[in-house]
């Protein structure tokens, strides 16, 4: 039989008792309750484990990554709405330009 590994808990009410070691990690990943075996008062790991908080921490840097990536795209499009707004200008003033040439020349 395999041995079980204890480990010490220890109650607000001051009494310090012992459960096995695979109770207390599956506690830990379920956030189930358990009770004082000395007061009867409910117990639970409320914070995260590792494993939740690495997932939660990875989760909100993806959230970042697709906000800049948003942010990004936007720059992107406005930037290349500017550079065919300027090409149309830019065509204008040539065609512009040419007129003001034909009209200078057909002047004499
Ligand atoms: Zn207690």
């Amino acid at each position: 039989m395999a041995e079980v590994e204890f480990i010490q808990k220890s109650c607000p009410c001051g009494f310090i008792y012992m459960v096995p070691e695979s109770f207390d990690s599956q506690r830990q990943d379920d956030h189930q309750s358990f009770f004082c075996p000395a007061c009867g008062s409910k117990r639970y790991y409320a914070q995260d484990n590792e494993e939740e908080e690495l997932r939660e921490r990875l989760a909100h840097i993806e959230k970042s990554y697709r906000y800049v990536r948003a942010s990004r795209d936007r720059t992107k499009a406005r930037l290349e709405h500017e550079v065919r707004v300027r090409t149309g200008y830019q065509g204008q003033a040539a065609k512009l330009k040419r007129q003001m040439d034909a009209a200078e020349s057909a002047d004499g």
